[in-house]
């Protein structure tokens, strides 16, 4: 069994059924798993992780998607809609704190037009001259990207939720569509954005065929960074009944993606932090090397309910930056504060 997890190591591929046994291993080969991506990940990383700013800019959405807190569906949520000048000011309070990321994320909100978000971001490539502009805006038209693109954002997060069909329909309404997620997640690679897919880990009727399936999608795909956090239940959803993913599943396949994709950016989730303050160290001794601190007003963070008691605070939160700092040094690991971008290290 640890001969698979260096055979990963080294080809970086492996067929459905290599991927099924180290998503079923003992503990023995999780542990050479976990500690064959962390030695992967600090060759070309070193000890650092990169910090990126994540500023939920509108809580506003017009999907329905059954796991989700901002589904439109929800009317137990305060709606809210940053102003162009509350997020500037984010942004400007990143910078001079040392952020060189900032990421825009929102629900699928109508009122963001390309002209708004295009102004948007050269109002903040002013106030932050060099910094990364990453956009998560969910599913938009390829033109829409492009423009946006043309305009300085570089990178885009669109996780594909589920590489199997079946699985994606029973977790979104029947009007959201599998091919256009997929479609417009290889758009944006084709356009040059530094391109994030990823899944929730115990999603409800996730099984292991399901995740063999994310696995071997990420393999062929090859995006340059990947999120995976376990599903956690917001209780005004459809699934909010259900019972969030197993963190230790959820590192386990941190390691698999790693060795996977060794130069991917991976974060260590919020969604991690929110199960157990001491997850985002061991996703990152699992091979994460990203951490994404809430640059949101503290006023709007409890709105930005995507699931229950989501973390936004302390070392969750850019004013927790001392205290994240303290904390990835408690197991000899620091802040990088450079932007952070894509580079490809192997030729693979
Ligand atoms: N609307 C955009 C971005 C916001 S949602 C989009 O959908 O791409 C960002 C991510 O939150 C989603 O991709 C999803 O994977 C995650 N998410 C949503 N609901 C969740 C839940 N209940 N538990 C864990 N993650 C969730
Ligand atoms: Fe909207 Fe994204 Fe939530 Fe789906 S996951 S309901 S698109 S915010």
């Amino acid at each position: 069994m640890k001969s698979l997890v260096d055979r990963l190591a080294t080809l970086h591929t492996l067929d459905a059924e290599g991927y099924r046994a180290l998503l079923e291993c003992d503990s023995d080969t999780e542990s050479h798993l976990k500690e064959r991506a962390r030695d992967i990940a600090t060759e070309r990383f070193g000890h650092g992780i990169y910090v990126r700013g994540l500023i939920e800019i509108s809580n506003y959405c017009r999907n329905n998607c059954l796991y989700c807190g901002l589904r439109r569906d929800n009317r137990n949520i305060t709606r809210y809609q940053l102003s162009d000048d509350e997020i500037i000011d984010c942004c400007a309070k990143g910078y001079a704190m040392g952020l060189r990321t900032f990421v825009l994320q929102s629900g699928e909100d109508n009122t963001l037009s390309d002209s708004r978000i295009t102004n948007l971001i050269g109002r903040i490539a002013d106030i932050a001259p060099k910094a990364a502009i990453t956009l998560s805006l969910g599913e938009r038209s390829k033109d829409s990207y492009i423009a946006l693109f043309n305009a300085g954002a570089s990178r885009y997060l669109l996780r594909h939720e589920a590489a199997n069909r079946q699985l994606y329909a029973s977790l979104h309404p029947e009007e959201m569509s599998w091919s256009n997620r997929i479609d417009c997640a290889k758009s944006l690679i084709a356009i040059g954005y530094q391109t994030g897919m990823g899944m929730m880990i115990g999603a409800p009727g996730q099984t292991t065929d399901h995740l063999i399936d994310d696995l071997l999608l990420l393999q062929q795909i090859r995006p340059q960074m990947v999120g995976i956090g376990p599903f956690i239940p917001q209780a005004d959803t459809p699934l909010g009944n259900h019972t969030a993913g197993a963190i230790g599943l959820t590192l386990r396949i941190i390691a698999i993606v790693r060795l996977m994709l060794p130069d991917a950016l991976i974060p260590a989730t919020t969604a991690l932090a929110t199960l157990d303050a001491d997850a985002r160290n061991q996703a990152i001794l699992s091979g994460a090397n990203v951490v994404m601190p809430n640059l949101s007003p503290t006023c709007v963070r409890d709105k930005y309910a995507i699931y229950d008691n989501k973390a936004a605070t302390a070392t969750e939160s850019a004013e927790g930056i001392a205290s994240l700092q303290q904390q990835l040094n408690s197991i000899g690991y620091h802040i990088n504060y450079s932007r952070g971008d894509f580079q490809q290290y192997d030729r693979l």
